[in-house]
């Protein structure tokens, strides 16, 4: 409530232009590595092709950035340090075609008014340079100086005089990496730029200009990724997709390695994000995210950047097209990595235990000769074909009289057998497989029931005597409004009672059906908040029914069993993971096995 003599006091000010930038640079600078962002985006958009960035105390100290751009003249100088004052946008309609890093004029008066600044610049056809400081948002006239070509922005101090602030950095370890972050996203994004990094006069990181995507991914992450990747490229009027996905193997907790670029600029966008997700759904194991390295180049006036202060979202004009496009050619390239578990992985775990094992070993025997030796472990290599071995049958097999030849001649391609019941193992024309049977009978069984849903119709298995499943009064309720939809997938249920539901049958591809467990996976699915009629709803059921109602470790099964999986298994597109993303098969080449047995 307001009173009349209140009311007629004044309470509104204007904000002083230091309040403001500072207030500002609450929404943009949030850490060194956003100011490092801001600092190399300036450089990129100035046509830098080297970026040279010094550090000090994880940027909190000191942040510089030598970029080797066009530089500023002086009166664009004098200008650099007021808000809203930019080169690269002149009316609002230009922001439909924004094709700068930059364009809100906000980035250098935010960080002058949180710390102490100097830039230097000198244009390639000037006799002279300038600088001009700006403290805190006190900002100093220009003065002239020399200096190279280019420009070099220095940001000391930061949140110096914003103690609140500056009270929420982290260790100079935590700034540090998210420094990093930056830098090699925007050195991926960016071919053709050289950047360097030094952090307390030792260099963090490198890559040169004439360096490819392939080439920075592999300076950044290491050759084991980057020679593992598979190249997209896709392209759809004026929408164009390329880069690299890994193999479902390398998946990771974060999405840290999950890098896109739209027309340049490194983001994270919740639609490609999502996209991406989509793209792996029952590829890459269901808790961990892909790894992918992607460039899209589109119109820029069919996105809108302005919709997030450090432009990590933006907004596509046609989302639902963009979408379809990147699912689509994401999946077909993660298709093509190499989606086989390799057995080499395995022997990789085993040497490097055996390293360790080795300096154990040296450590014991020089000063104390007669300590015990710790236990050598078995290689994990054996420890995998240990239980193999302890078959019986299996020894008959490898034992057979091909064992003076060659690897490569034993077990004969095709045989298999099933080890303790869970796994089989098959021979293959230069090595064998260990299969996991329930997860290739689930993958198998789920693309069956996917296909029958595509043609619109899943064959039900009907029984005489209906399951009966008791629920809860309001379970019941839930799913009565969804049987027809389930029904469609093959799902007959009725309304029983109360609190039963009756199953009249199930989808007839199930091999071994758990009436109970499906119905309530069927509930469990349907709480989330997601449409229970949708597609996506529809899967998850029939991924669910599919693990419940496949082999599980533990059975039995024939010859003529294993014959008929595996041969199902090889008419799928991709039978090398389960609907979970876990592998169905791990696979133990000639020359892995050669390394294990050092024969190499
Ligand atoms: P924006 O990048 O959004 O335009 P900034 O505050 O980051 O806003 O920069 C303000 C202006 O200063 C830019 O528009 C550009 O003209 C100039 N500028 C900043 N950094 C550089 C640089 N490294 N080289 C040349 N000009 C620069
Ligand atoms: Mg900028």
């Amino acid at each position: 409530m307001t009173s009349p003599d209140q009311a007629s006091r004044a309470r509104i000010a204007v904000l002083s232009d230091r309040v403001r930038n500072q207030i500002a640079a609450g929404e943009v600078i949030e850490r060194p590595a956003s100011v490092v962002k801001e600092l190399c985006e300036n450089a990129l958009d100035a046509g830098a092709r080297h970026l040279h960035v010094e550090l000090e105390e994880g940027g909190t100290r000191l942040i510089r950035v030598t970029d080797d751009g066009g530089g500023m003249p002086r009166e664009d100088l004098e200008l650099a340090f007021i808000a809203h004052a930019t080169s690269k946008l002149f009316e609002v309609a230009d922001l439909d075609h924004i094709a700068s890093l930059g364009f809100r004029g906000e980035a250098l008066a935010s960080i002058g008014a949180v710390a102490r600044c100097r830039i230097v610049t000198r244009q390639a056809d000037a006799p002279i340079g300038w600088r001009i400081d700006d403290e805190g948002g006190t900002i100093g006239p220009a003065i002239e100086a020399g200096a190279p070509h280019g420009t070099s922005v220095e940001v000391r101090d930061l949140f110096f005089n914003v103690p609140a602030r500056r009270r929420f950095l982290k260790r100079t370890a935590t700034e540090l990496a998210h420094v990093l972050d930056v830098l090699q996203r925007l050195a991926l994004a960016h071919e053709g730029v050289g950047v360097t990094a030094m952090h307390d006069g030792r260099r963090l990181y490198d890559v040169e200009a004439a360096m490819d995507l392939r080439a920075r991914i592999r300076r950044t992450f290491g050759a084991d990724l980057a020679d593992s990747l598979a190249p997209v490229d896709a392209r759809d009027g004026d929408l164009s997709l390329s880069g690299y996905v890994a193999p479902p193997r390398l998946a990771r907790a974060d999405t840290s390695r999950q890098m896109w670029f739209l027309n340049g600029r490194a983001l994270k966008d919740r639609v490609l994000i999502r996209a991406l997700k989509e793209a792996c759904r029952g590829i890459v194991f269901e808790n961990r995210q892909a790894v992918a390295f992607l460039r899209l180049a589109m119109d820029p006036s069919k996105v809108d950047v302005n919709v997030h202060p450090t432009k990590a979202e933006v907004r596509f004009r046609d989302d639902k097209r963009l979408f379809g496009f990147l699912v689509h050619h994401l999946r077909e390239a993660i298709t093509r990595t190499d989606m086989a578990t390799p057995g080499e992985r395995l022997i990789a775990i085993a040497d490097r235990r055996e390293a360790a094992l080795r300096q154990m070993d040296a450590r014991f025997e020089a000063p104390y000769p007669d300590v015990s030796r710790p236990r050598r472990e078995p290689l994990a290599v054996f420890e995998v074909a240990s239980p193999v071995l302890r078959e019986r049958s299996v020894v008959e097999s490898v034992s057979s009289p091909s064992n003076a030849t060659p690897l490569a001649h034993s077990p004969a391609p095709g045989a298999f057998l099933q080890v303790a019941r869970t796994y089989i193992v098959r021979g293959l024309p230069d090595g064998f497989e260990v299969i996991d049977q329930h997860a290739l009978h689930e993958r198998v069984t789920y693309e069956g029931l996917l296909a029958d849903l595509e043609r619109g119709a899943v064959e039900t298995q009907r029984w005489l005597v209906p399951e009966l499943v008791e629920l809860s009064r309001d379970e019941v309720q839930r799913l009565t409004a969804h049987l027809p939809a389930l029904g469609r997938i093959g799902l007959d249920l009725a309304v029983f009672g109360d609190t039963t539901i009756a199953v009249h049958g199930l989808p007839a591809r199930l091999a071994r059906p758990k009436p109970e467990l499906i119905v309530r996976d069927v509930l469990a699915t349907m709480t989330d908040a997601r449409a229970p009629e949708s597609r996506e709803v529809l899967e998850a059921v029939l991924q669910r029914a599919a693990c419940r109602s496949s082999v599980m470790a533990g059975d039995e099964l024939s010859t003529d069993e294993i014959r008929t999986l595996l041969e199902r298994g090889e008419k799928l597109l991709s039978d090398q993971t389960c609907v979970h993303g876990r592998p169905t098969r791990v696979r133990f080449a000639l020359s892995d096995l050669e390394k294990a047995f050092h024969r190499r």
